[in-house]
């Protein structure tokens, strides 16, 4: 797959205000500092995309790109059109109770109630070991049954070993808890690395997407085959 076009389309407070969803759409969330914008500029290709949602005020808001892509860079084939979004992280030092149980709000409401939502990547910093704030997240989207997918970023940061073993520890981590584990990518937003891996998993989820719609046009997007249970 590869990336024809890509904007920023709007800002939403809330899942009520979202843009139709006619269309398949994959969220990010992590961490403040976590390299989300920079994972969203490499998908993309897209130097400074993903600044409009950090400039001020929109920073809490439910950010979509409008995306266009084709099959693969050398066929010119069908354009697909998708939604990327960029929503608020967690893990802010300075944010009130209250500024804190409207975020928890907005995303439970977003990720459990958008209908074409087809999966929520969830970015882990690799150069740590697991977090409990990232572990609780993940714990939550268990419980509302959100399919998920995690990606863990700044690869370049550590050694090769390093990453692979804070990336083991955190799977293992999860194993605890869960019966089946979500894919995970590994990326570095510096060298590119993971981003073609992450295109070919949006272009298969895409195609899911399409199929199930062409036989049901209603209800959550099929894409995911990542609906997780935890073990009771
Ligand atoms: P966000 O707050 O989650 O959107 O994070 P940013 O994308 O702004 O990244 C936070 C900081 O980490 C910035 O200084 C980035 O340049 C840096 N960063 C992000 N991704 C990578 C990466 O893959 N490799 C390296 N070396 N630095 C990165």
């Amino acid at each position: 797959m590869e990336i024809v076009k890509a904007a920023y389309l709007i800002s939403s407070p809330a899942l009520a205000d979202c843009p139709k969803a006619d269309r398949p759409e994959y969220a990010l969330i992590g961490r403040s500092n976590v390299g989300k914008s920079s994972v969203l500029n490499m998908i993309t290709n897209k130097e400074g995309l993903a600044k409009i949602s950090r400039s001020p005020g929109k920073t809490r808001l439910i950010n979509h790109f409008a995306i266009e892509s084709t099959p693969s860079a050398e066929v010119r084939g069908p354009v697909t059109s998708w939604y990327l979004v960029d929503l608020p992280g967690y893990g802010f030092a300075k944010v009130s109770h209250a500024q804190r149980k409207q975020w928890e709000k907005m995303i439970e409401e977003y990720v459990r109630k958008r209908e074409t939502l087809g999966v929520l990547f969830v970015l882990i910093d690799s150069r740590h070991e697991p977090q409990a704030i990232d572990l609780e997240f993940i714990g939550k989207l268990g419980e509302w049954q959100v399919p998920f997918a995690l990606i863990f970023t700044k690869s370049d940061k550590s050694t090769q070993k390093e990453v692979a073993a804070n990336v083991r520890r955190f799977l293992d981590e999860m194993r605890k808890e869960w019966e089946f584990l979500p894919p995970h990518f590994v990326t570095s937003a510096v060298k590119k690395t993971g981003r073609k891996a992450l295109l070919e998993y949006i272009n298969e989820s895409n195609a899911s997407y399409a199929a199930a719609h062409a036989a049901a046009p209603v209800g959550r997007a099929q894409a995911g085959t990542t609906s997780r249970k935890p073990l009771p």
